[in-house]
């Protein structure tokens, strides 16, 4: 879920696709290309991805059972289809690295939806970045951005998290750690998880906090449940399909509510102003009248 990038060594040429010509005068650059492909109905493939599926020399793929069988049914011919997963993305970007340098094009695509997010391709589009060459998206689908424009939730900021830990305790602390996050939150979580994870939230965020399961999404069985968390953990209801859990941030009523008073008065007095202007701080941050806020700080001279 996390990950923490390194800075990127040396400056990147100002065109990576004649990055080579220099050295042979001849031979042009490959790029990478993140294709998305479809997370449920496969008509959710561009044209773009179409072409380039059909044009690049090889695709590199999660899984190549999986990308063999999404070809066949979108009618692509495969190229060379070479496996690139958790386990051998770091040696694999090597091998692409190569062929990038020999001027061929090479496609990364997931199972599902956009590869790299909650899937492979992060390691891979690093190094071929560090090694000077250009990395290409075609945007498509993605099932926690799909979930959050039909939501109703807020849809100004968000917050992507994906998967939590699996273990209890972790997930637990993970929660914990996002109570406060004013952007809607959007979780990947699997199906026989999800009643434990909704009782979870709803203790720890609280059983009024708005929230969304949307599942199987593009799907012949798409279904949006909305409610508040309390309202979701008590009807679960899903053990099967895909899922993604969207809750809503921490509201500005709930975040007065959960402020220790104590805590901001100190911060004011700490600044030192005058004591209209202290008053003034203060009835920011506690959305208190200034007349309320000086009476307050009035009682806590000293
Ligand atoms: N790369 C993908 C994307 O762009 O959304 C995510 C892949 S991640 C390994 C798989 C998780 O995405 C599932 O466990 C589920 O939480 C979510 N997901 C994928 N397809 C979905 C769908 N059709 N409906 C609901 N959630 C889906």
């Amino acid at each position: 879920m996390t990950q923490t990038p390194e800075p990127i060594s040396g400056p990147a040429p100002l065109d990576p696709r004649s990055r080579l010509q220099g050295q042979t005068g001849t031979t042009e650059a490959g790029t990478l290309w993140l294709i998305a492909v479809p997370i449920g109905n496969l008509e959710d493939i561009t044209l773009r991805a179409l072409r380039l599926l059909r044009s690049v020399s090889c695709i590199a793929c999660e899984d190549t059972r999986s990308t063999r069988q999404l070809l066949k049914l979108l009618d692509v011919t495969p190229p060379l289809l070479l496996s690139c997963h958790e386990h051998n993305e770091k040696e694999r970007a090597q091998d692409l690295i190569q062929r990038l340098e020999q001027g061929e094009d090479i496609a990364l695509v997931s199972d599902a939806g956009t590869p790299s997010v909650s899937d492979p391709g992060y390691p891979v589009v690093r190094q071929v970045i560090e090694a000077g060459f250009a990395v290409s998206p075609i945007p498509g689908a993605c099932a926690a951005i799909s979930a959050l424009c039909a939501s109703g939730l807020p849809t100004n900021r968000f917050r992507f998290i994906g998967f939590l830990s699996a273990k209890g305790g972790s997930r637990r602390t993970q929660l914990q750690e996002l109570v406060e996050a004013q952007e809607t939150l959007m979780f990947y979580e699997s199906p026989h998880r999800l009643g434990k994870f909704l009782s979870d939230a709803s203790e720890i965020f609280g059983a009024s906090r708005p929230a969304v399961v949307a599942r199987e999404l593009t799907k012949k069985y798409e279904e949006f449940r909305r409610g508040t968390l309390g309202q979701l953990a008590q009807h679960p209801g899903i053990t099967r399909g895909e899922v993604v859990v969207l809750i809503q941030g921490q509201s500005e009523a709930e975040r007065i509510e959960n402020t220790d008073i104590n805590a901001l008065i100190a911060e004011v007095k700490a600044l030192n102003l005058s004591p209209s202007a202290s008053a003034k701080a203060l009835s920011k941050r506690c959305h208190l009248s200034r007349q309320e806020a000086y009476e307050l700080l009035q009682q806590n001279r000293g």
